[in-house]
């Protein structure tokens, strides 16, 4: 998606050589009028598919897919971390290892909220080994609900997680690809 890596070009940041900081449109401010191209860009990549519902993880992951529920006309549900007191006991929970934290954390999902037979579409800011994806997934087979596919707005393609999600046949569709970078300069996938 042109304008999401025109943004990146002009506003992220690179952290040592594999972390992209882009607070400036969508981890701390958000860009909504980006946001909601986003939130088309999905639907239309995902035309082919019924979807009931999106998942996503608090906090960045929501303004996405808030902005894709619109496209769907669907509800969002978000996955919460560390399992608060107000969820109840009777919840789906995954364990995911945070690369940009460098720790562990529990993600849960009330069991209200993932019906048997549901086609879920998962949505993400970033995919990089694939730990918070592989969570949400988890949490929508516990349910006997179907991962109809998973939406990443920026993927970086020089971490394993998106080639292991297609590889085991899962539709994956990053709105950019960042291939690596190279002193400082993100260098996107073309393909
Ligand atoms: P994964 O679980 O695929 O290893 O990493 C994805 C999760 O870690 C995302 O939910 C995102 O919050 C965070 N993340 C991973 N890499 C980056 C990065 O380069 N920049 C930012 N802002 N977040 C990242």
């Amino acid at each position: 998606m042109k304008a999401l890596k025109d943004k990146i070009l002009e506003e992220g940041e690179v952290i040592g050589n594999d972390i992209v900081k882009v607070d400036g449109f969508l981890n701390h401010q958000i860009d909504v009028v980006l946001l909601q191209a986003m939130g088309k860009a999905f639907k239309e990549r995902f035309s082919d598919k019924k979807i009931h519902k999106i998942l996503t993880i608090e906090a960045s992951g929501i303004g996405i897919a808030v902005m894709a529920a619109l496209e769907f006309q669907v509800p969002v549900v978000f996955a919460k971390k560390d399992q608060p007191s107000n969820v109840g006991n009777e919840v789906y929970d995954a364990s995911v290892f945070s690369f940009t934290k460098n720790k562990k954390y529990t993600i849960c999902v009330s069991k209200k909220y993932i019906k048997p037979g549901e086609n879920i579409l998962v949505i993400d800011d970033f995919l990089a080994n694939g730990a918070a994806a592989n969570g949400l997934i988890d949490i929508v087979r516990q349910g006997g609900a179907n991962v109809a596919g998973l939406g990443i707005a920026i993927e970086k393609g020089f971490q394993s997680g998106g080639k292991e999600l297609r590889e085991k046949g899962i539709k994956v569709e990053s709105l950019a690809i960042i291939e690596g970078i190279s002193s400082n300069e993100i260098i996107f996938r073309t393909l």
